[in-house]
């Protein structure tokens, strides 16, 4: 009898056929069936061209990247934040079921069809997980989400470049001004990137202050274009 390690490690792994985490139904290498993977939640229609929020027009920037502009250039995002999809992050993420980071980093490469821009990307980072709260989980999911894209276009991995220098509050809890102020100054790059062009990648985006910190961080070492690639957008700004 297998372990639930091993149980686990062969469900996350694409070479083994599963039955689809949705429906429960057809066996599928990818952890979700063609059907279900094509009722799952679009982005809103049009959305903000920088945040790619809900908006009332896809040409200009929505009213809060107009008050104020992102630190990121672009919000790239795979599918809209909504059921299902929104359950199995969370199950992923607060309830314990690593084995969930294979499927939905197969869901990632939808991302790369959203994004019109064919612009080359020097590197790709993770958001990263404060080095206590990644103890505690023992995974970050945007680090999986994150190669698994890198992979697919073949661009640099880099999951050491960005650190975060304190645990902040889980921002899942907290209003859009809490959010704004929870993760300022949170981050620190290491090193100069002088002219590059970085993804930053994040499971979901809801007020984009996480990847907004990010970016802040990434422009003052020098970077010069930073898109951010989440898995889940949620419709709305966070109010
Ligand atoms: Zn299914
Ligand atoms: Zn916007």
């Amino acid at each position: 009898m297998l372990s639930n390690l091993v149980a686990s490690l062969l469900n996350s792994c694409p070479v083994f056929e599963q039955h689809c985490q949705l429906c429960g139904q057809r066996p599928t290498a990818s952890g979700i069936c063609a059907s279900c993977e094509a009722t799952l939640p679009q982005l809103a229609i049009p959305h903000c061209p920088q945040c790619a929020a809900s908006a009332g027009s896809s040409l200009v920037p929505c009213g809060h990247c107009l008050r104020q502009r992102p630190a990121f250039d672009v919000l790239y995002a795979a599918y809209g934040y909504d059921y299902p999809l929104d359950g199995l992050i969370g199950a992923c993420k607060y309830g314990g079921q690593a084995a969930l980071q294979g499927v939905l980093s197969a869901l990632m490469p939808q991302l790369l069809a959203n994004r019109s821009d064919p612009a080359a990307v020097d590197l790709i980072i993770p958001v990263p997980l404060a080095a206590g709260r990644l103890h505690e989980r023992g995974f970050n999911l945007p680090d999986a989400l994150a190669r698994t894209v890198a992979a697919t276009i073949g661009a640099r991995f880099d999951h050491g470049l960005c650190v975060r220098k304190r645990n902040t509050a889980q921002q899942a809890s907290l209003s859009r001004g809490e959010r704004l102020q929870n993760v300022r100054d949170a981050f620190s790059v290491k090193r100069r990137c002088d002219g590059l062009c970085i993804a930053i990648v994040d499971d979901v985006a809801t007020t984009g202050a996480t990847l907004d910190a990010v970016a802040t961080a990434l422009k003052k070492a020098g970077t010069r274009r930073v898109e951010a690639w989440v898995l889940a957008r949620a419709s709305d700004h966070k109010i």
